[in-house]
């Protein structure tokens, strides 16, 4: 077991403990995720304190303490998003990001595109003026990345070529029913030909087409609903930063 490493990472998420220390999950681009304690942060002279913030990308050095558990030795920042945190709905935007990847990643197994996806895209909900598409382009980018990719291409039931119609979508079943077979499959979501559509190329192409296509106003709602829907799904359990984005906007 090595005593010491250093790695890029991702500030997900981090809770208290003890009187002045905190643990910090982080995801990284060598080893997956990694919990990791960070001694008396929490005092106000903390050196560390300001660069393990959530959606931060910092250079960290980890030593093995006592019991194995990683021990952040030193931090700096690569990269910071001051812009996130202007605004309760882009923190909200964030956190959805680092709350989903921190949910699917798995601990200490690397998974460097899935590191990259969510620095892109925290770097997207940062910059961008509208960061609709870069958020629909990660739900399916981290259901590929996972092993979750819906079927959007043929019926999950019968396996005939999905046509440019009105569909269903299954979320137990991972993909879209058609229109002969529903019936048969429940727990089914009516999928309008345009949001599946959309979904479709937003799954075959690059985030460059994928943007330049844009996402339309009117069919956002299905969309989103869609996807975490099926995210919620998957994970077997609520997205929390997704129910508060929601009451956010009411
Ligand atoms: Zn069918």
């Amino acid at each position: 077991m090595e005593r010491s490493i250093r790695v890029q990472g991702l500030v997900l998420h981090h809770y208290n403990y003890g009187e002045a220390d905190r643990f910090v999950r982080l995801l990284t681009a060598e080893r997956g995720k990694i919990s990791a304690l960070a001694r008396g942060v929490r005092r106000m002279n903390s050196r560390k304190a300001g660069h393990l913030e959530p959606f931060t990308l910092a250079s960290i050095q980890l030593a093995r303490g006592l019991g194995g558990a990683w021990v952040i030795d030193q931090v700096s920042t690569i990269e910071s998003f001051p812009q996130i945190s202007g605004t309760l709905e882009r923190t909200t935007q964030a956190s959805y990001v680092t709350e989903l990847t921190d949910r699917f990643a798995l601990e200490e197994v690397e998974n460097r595109p899935l590191f990259l996806l969510a620095v892109e895209t925290i770097r997207r909900i940062a910059s961008m003026e509208d960061p609709f598409p870069a958020l629909r382009f990660f739900d399916l980018r981290l259901l590929d990345l996972t092993g979750f990719r819906p079927d959007l291409q043929n019926c999950v039931i019968c396996r005939r070529e999905i046509q440019a119609q009105n569909q269903f979508f299954s979320a137990s079943l991972g993909g879209v029913v058609c229109p002969a077979c529903y019936g048969h499959e429940t727990a089914c979501r009516p999928i309008s030909v345009r949001t599946l559509k959309f979904l479709r190329y937003y799954q075959k192409n690059g985030f460059k087409d994928c943007l330049a296509a844009g996402w339309p106003i009117d069919i956002r709602s299905e969309s989103e609903q869609l996807l975490t829907s099926f995210l919620t799904f998957v994970l077997e359990r609520k997205i929390n930063s997704q129910e508060f984005l929601e009451n956010i906007r009411k």
